[in-house]
């Protein structure tokens, strides 16, 4: 079976390494002259997700490891600390991920064509890659190119800067701020290199600065030097394409498989990889294994979307309300310590019924 992969992100290049390890021939297009940048993205993962991709030897590519994290809501309030017990998410170095993936494809025999702007174009019945030279055709076509590519999208303008802190901070918690400055979602603070450095950064509804970012900082009392900024939209909702009943494919953000509540779409994409590969390696070309998957994630996305539209849009007070109502009820370190970092809507769920549960006992 010949693959053809148009944009070599994290989803694409999973895809081309895990497709080509199974044998299939694989080509992919990538618009920019080199992988992994320019740099978009924070690289918080799932705690066990180079076991998902099935790359453990990757490993070594994680810079921070977390297990909680504060909550800072509005500017006048004591922020909320949320210790799960556990390491429940990694930082990776994102861009270095995907110069390793980018190594593995082509050791695995991948063509990689970069500085290759594609577009997926109908040939008769099928999808084909339009590149400038001609019209490819491919028994699968893989759109990875991103969330620009996918008009159904909810997305947000993202900024970031990489910043080193003038005072060293415990590296095992992640902050988040939601403020006047992060009107429609909220602002963080990642810290790496064991407390030293930190990527600070925000999504909103409205335009966003590099003045929101000094705003963010000076929340979290920080002072820093910054190393350099980067940005990118992050998806918010929006359609996950139901299934590919063609040979045309979309993955990672291009096929919607981003979480709304924090914008992470690493970890859907490996999981979307892995469902797509099972059925592939089972000879099931018309996909239904990952068709069933797709139909489940978008009732988990459009549940989170919902409970992401209501949070993320309600008055600053009634956020500070809502977190202390959900974060002192006596369950809440029972369910933080089993929650699945990927569960979003679930683990808000559950805190809801623990509060009430606490709420009818007491
Ligand atoms: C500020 C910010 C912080 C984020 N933090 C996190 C995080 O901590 N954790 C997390 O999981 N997610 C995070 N995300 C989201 C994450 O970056 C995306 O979900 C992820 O990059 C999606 O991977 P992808 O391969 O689908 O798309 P992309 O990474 O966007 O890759 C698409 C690739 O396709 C190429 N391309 C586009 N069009 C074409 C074309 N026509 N032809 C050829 N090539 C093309 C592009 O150059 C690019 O290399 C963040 C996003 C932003 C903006």
């Amino acid at each position: 079976m010949r693959v053809g992969i148009a944009g070599g992100g994290s989803a694409g290049l999973l895809a081309a390494c895990r497709l080509s390890q199974e044998g299939f021939q694989v080509e992919l297009f990538e618009e920019d002259p080199e992988v992994g940048y320019p740099e978009h993205c924070t690289g918080i993962v799932r705690s066990d997700f180079f076991e998902t991709i099935r790359y453990p030897e990757l490993s070594r590519l994680v810079l921070a490891k977390y297990s909680g994290g504060t909550l800072h809501i509005g500017d006048n309030t004591a922020p909320i600390g949320i210790d799960t017990g556990s390491v429940k998410a990694l930082m990776i170095d994102r861009p270095a991920y995907e110069r390793s993936l980018s190594e593995i494809a082509e050791s695995n025999g991948v063509r990689i064509y970069k500085s290759s702007k594609v577009s997926i174009r109908k040939k008769g019945e099928k999808y084909a890659l339009l590149s400038q030279e001609a019209l490819q055709s491919f028994d699968l076509v893989i759109g990875a190119r991103g969330a620009r590519a996918n008009p159904f999208l909810r997305l947000l303008p993202g900024m970031q800067a990489r910043v080193k802190l003038n005072q060293r901070i415990s590296e095992e918690f992640v902050s988040v701020l939601a403020s006047q400055d992060t009107p429609g979602f909220f602002g963080w603070l990642a810290p790496y290199g064991g407390g030293k450095f930190a990527k600070v950064g925000l999504a909103a509804r409205s335009r966003v600065h590099r003045r929101s970012i000094a705003s963010i900082l000076s929340r979290f009392g920080m002072e820093s030097e910054i190393l350099g900024y980067y940005g990118g939209l992050v998806v918010v909702g929006g359609v996950t394409r139901a299934s590919p009943d063609s040979n045309y494919l979309p993955l990672g953000d291009e096929g919607g498989q981003v979480k709304p509540l924090t914008g992470g779409g690493l970890d859907l994409a490996a999981f979307a990889v892995n469902s797509m590969l099972h059925d592939l390696v089972n000879g099931d070309t018309s996909l239904s294994g990952y068709k069933a998957w797709l139909r489940k994630l978008k009732q988990s996305l459009m549940a989170s979307e919902i409970a992401a539209r209501m949070l993320f849009g309600m008055p600053i007070s009634l956020k500070w309300k809502l977190a202390h109502s959900l974060l002192d009820s006596p369950g809440v370190s029972r369910v933080l310590a089993a929650s699945d970092f990927d569960e979003h809507s679930a683990v808000l769920k559950e805190l809801a019924v623990s509060r009430l549960t606490a709420a009818l006992i007491g």
